[in-house]
């Protein structure tokens, strides 16, 4: 009820404020007036008349030392009375001074009299005043009784008919028979309690106007005063309102806000709350309120220092933030985000920190899974190549610190995994990588690092080895692991694995070029045939250097005649004749000697160069035959079978080329049979096919080379216009020593009969092998056991003459002395 008592000030009239002084200042007037007043009066009369007698009695005391004078005859009685006249008469008295004595005698004669000298002598008996009073028989009479009091009317001598009521004291002096009076005028007491009536009165006035005043002037403050209370109020009100309005504002936006916002006080209570707070830690507002350390309590513990540091720090600075996590009442956990800001009041008064915290789970969570998409492999999930590289840093600068410290980097190239992947399909291909992985995990340790860098390329770190040696056991594990078959589904594949070692110390600055030596040895051990590892060491990188250096060579070799073509005799099994020649390439490097197919096959299709070599050799092959077709009735018959490398298959005129040379040299298609792997049809299918399916409407024959080393699945090879399988010499080689193998070589002849195909076995190197297929009734072979390839001249002895046969096979031995070798050790990994 505050303001209720502002408008009852308001109605208080000046009259209702100055009722109370007004009646107080009544009754005093009233008393003083009506009682005091006429008291003093009364007693200030009585007073007057005492001084007269007091002075009376006085003046007969003198009048008494004189008489003693002249009975002691100091003086005459005359002298005496005329002493005492003569002093009484200068005597006065009174406010003015004017109040005198007079001396009468018993016979009414004036004796003295100080203003009326006039009367002196005078026989006054009859003097009587305006009453008719005999004033002096009455004096006379009362001083005879004793003395008293006589009332009468005077007459002034200076106003005459002017008369002046008069009280006066006689009292008789006997020894000299005299009267002696003085007395007061009434009328000038009156006029005296008159002045003092007056005086009071307008004292009074003045206390009343004074009163008035006052009360004016403390109505004036107390309306001032209330307007300026009235002002304040209303600025005030006014103030409150828009603070409300405000403070509503405010809440109405923090109350709706997705964030949870709140206000902790200096004394870490907490002020606000907003209702978001439930939706992100699944408490009330109200628990915050109950309890200010919940804020806390929910911070997981790994973060609460973090929190505390946090919170304590916002005491000093004006804002900061921080991500933590929290322990939702549902027992979930959460990221929080908090922007935190302090609160000063006027002066810089602390209210406190006001805080705004956001649920940045999903953010965090795909942060984080950005972060892990940015390291690591989709498919497989292990680590990609910039984790692995930033693991290889780390494990050198390690080396660098540590003494005996070791780490290993091993790259990891499926072999043949392109086969699978095209064969098989692609969803196969992924189970496999996957499987690959998992293999490569489970033969780790969880500080080692495994990564996939896309394809079927795999990287390991091993670290922390007791010794060099140690990787090298555990890769052999591995590759021991991934030589086991895949099994999916219905299907299953074998695979085995190259692997390029790097063993610490690498003698490398950077990661990039240990993972290229590890590269270089993974290459170097795909070289030395499949399942094998190599060790990296400087010696590699020289050849790597060389492989280069090889290049450009070959480049150079291509025009200036280095290459030269070999032909290996393909022979009808039952009749022993020449039914054609597989064309081989050969390189005779000026510095290095004859560079077999293996090393510069790779590397020309690596280089793109053999586009040009293939051609080359077409050319020569087909021109070679065209010679010999010429020469003899006989070899018309004569087909050359030219390998086709899968790169050749995207040239896009190549059947155009390949048509232009017979026609060119003047041969009929039937002349040619082009060989080409099932792993090189199954790199590029729809250009293979496109390509196979022109020639073959040609005219041109094909074979399917190193038959059973591939993927083909027999309805696949049924939609390829082809008309002969080689069968691989690796199964050729083991039929006789591996039963398996026969029954291999066995299915795949009966296949190829069943498909209307012409086989020919290759790589036959005696007699078992040859009655062996005799037996199964294959057609054709081709091997050291009849013919090693052969220079144009050697073929030519053999298809123009015995003479010159003989000649020819002097040259075949000295060949087979400088191709066994390499040749020989094809068959069987070697480790390094
Ligand atoms: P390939 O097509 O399978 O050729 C047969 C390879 O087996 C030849 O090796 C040949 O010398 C060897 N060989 C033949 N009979 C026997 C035998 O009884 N025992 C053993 N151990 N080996 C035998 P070469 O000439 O070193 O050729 C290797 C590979 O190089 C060829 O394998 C072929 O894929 C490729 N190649 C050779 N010349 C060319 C070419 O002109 N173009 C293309 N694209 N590839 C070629
Ligand atoms: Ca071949
Ligand atoms: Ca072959």
């Amino acid at each position: 009820m505050p303001n209720s008592r502002f408008p009852t000030l308001v109605r208080l009239t000046p009259l209702r404020i100055l009722m109370p002084s007004i009646l107080v200042l009544s009754i005093f007037a009233a008393a003083v007036f009506l009682i005091f007043l006429p008291a003093l009066e009364h007693s200030y009369r009585h007073h007057r008349k005492y001084v007269a007698r007091d002075f009376v009695n006085v003046a007969v005391g003198m009048l008494e030392r004189f008489k003693l004078e002249a009975d002691l005859g100091r003086i005459s009685e005359s002298r005496a009375k005329h002493l005492g006249e003569e002093q009484l008469r200068a005597m006065r008295y009174g406010d003015e001074r004017k109040d005198y004595i007079w001396i009468n005698d018993l016979n009414s004669v004036m004796v003295m009299h100080p203003y009326r000298s006039d009367l002196e002598g005078k026989d006054l008996s009859d003097y009587t005043d305006s009453t008719g009073k005999a004033i002096f028989n009455e004096f006379i009479s009362t001083a005879l009784q004793g003395g008293g009091f006589v009332q009468y009317y005077w007459q002034f001598k200076d106003k005459p008919g002017a008369e002046s009521r008069k009280t006066s004291y006689v009292r008789l002096y006997e020894p000299w028979g005299w009267v002696v009076g003085s007395g007061v005028y009434m009328a000038d007491v009156q006029a005296q309690i008159n002045q003092f009536r007056n005086r009071t009165f307008a004292g009074f006035g003045l206390l009343l106007l004074i009163v008035f005043l006052l009360q004016a002037y403390i109505l004036r403050q107390a309306a001032l005063s209330e307007q300026r209370a009235q002002r304040i109020k209303t600025q005030r009100e006014r103030l409150f309102l828009a603070l409300k309005e405000g403070e509503e504002r405010y809440r109405t936006i923090a109350d709706f806000a997705y964030d949870w916002e709140a206000w902790v006080g200096p004394d870490k209570t907490i002020l606000y709350s907003s209702p978001a707070c439930e939706r992100i830690t699944g408490h009330p507002p109200e628990r915050f309120f109950e309890n200010p350390t919940l804020m806390r309590d929910i911070v997981i513990p790994e973060d609460r220092k973090a929190w505390d540091t946090y919170a304590r720090e916002m005491d000093r600075r004006e804002s900061g933030t921080l991500d933590f996590r929290i322990r939702t009442s549902h027992g979930e956990e959460r990221w929080v985000g908090a922007v935190a800001r302090r609160v000063s009041g006027i002066k810089g008064k602390p209210l406190g920190v006001r805080y705004s915290f956001r649920d940045i789970t999903d953010g965090k969570a795909m942060e984080e899974q950005l972060r892990h998409q940015a390291l690591h492999d989709p498919l497989t999930a292990l680590a990609n190549r910039t984790l692995c590289l930033d693991r290889i840093e780390q494990a050198m600068h390690r080396a660098k610190r540590r003494e005996s410290y070791y780490f290993a980097v091993a790259f990891l190239d499926l072999d043949r995994f392109k086969i699978i992947n095209d064969s098989l399909g692609h969803r196969f291909g992924d189970l496999v990588l996957m499987e690959t992985g998992n293999r490569l995990k489970s033969h780790v340790r969880s500080l080692d690092t495994v990564s996939r860098f896309g394809g079927d390329e795999f990287v390991l770190l091993l670290d922390e080895l007791a010794s060099p040696g140690e990787a090298i056991s555990i890769v052999k594990r591995i590759r021991q692991s991934l030589s086991q078959p895949f099994r999916f589904g219905n299907h299953e594949v074998q695979t085995t694995g190259s692997f390029g070692i790097v063993l610490s110390p690498t003698g490398s600055d950077r990661p990039e070029d240990v993972l290229q030596h590890a590269n270089i040895a993974m290459h170097r051990a795909k070289e030395a045939g499949r399942n094998h590892f190599k060790v990296f060491t400087t010696r590699m990188l020289d050849h790597a250097v060389d492989q280069l250096n090889l290049e450009n060579d070959m480049r150079r070799g291509l025009a200036h005649g280095a290459f030269h073509v070999r032909y290996q005799p393909i022979m009808d099994i039952s009749s022993n004749r020449v039914l054609g020649f597989e064309a081989l390439a050969r390189w005779d490097h000026p510095t290095r000697g004859s560079i077999p197919p293996s090393e510069f096959i790779p590397m020309a299709e690596d280089s793109g160069q053999i586009s040009d070599l293939g051609r080359w050799v077409l050319r020569q092959s087909l021109k070679d035959l065209a010679e010999w077709r010429k020469q003899s009735d006989d070899t018309h018959h004569l087909f050359v079978s030219v390998n086709l490398s899968s790169k050749q298959f995207a040239q896009p005129d190549l059947d155009r080329s390949v048509l232009a040379l017979l026609e060119e040299f003047g041969l009929p298609p039937s002349a040619l049979k082009l060989e080409i792997t099932e792993s090189a049809i199954m790199d590029n299918p729809e250009a293979a096919v496109r390509v196979l399916k022109r020639l073959r409407s040609a005219g041109i024959g094909f074979s399917i080379d190193d038959f059973g080393t591939g993927y083909s699945s027999l309805s696949q090879l049924r939609q390829l216009p082809v008309d002969t399988l080689k069968v691989d010499r690796s199964f050729i080689s083991r039929m006789n020593t591996d039963p398996e193998n026969m029954e291999i070589v066995k299915a795949v002849i009966a296949l190829a009969h069943s498909l209307d195909l012409n086989v020919i076995a290759e790589g036959v190197e005696d007699r078992d092998q040859l009655c062996s297929l005799l037996d199964l009734r294959c057609e054709s072979v081709q091997g050291f056991y009849f013919h090693r390839p052969l220079t144009k001249q050697d073929a030519e002895a053999i298809l123009f003459g015995r003479k010159a046969a003989e000649d020819a096979a002097q040259t075949q031995q000295t060949v087979a002395k400088k191709e066994s070798p390499q040749e020989a050790s094809d068959s069987d990994p070697i480790e390094s």
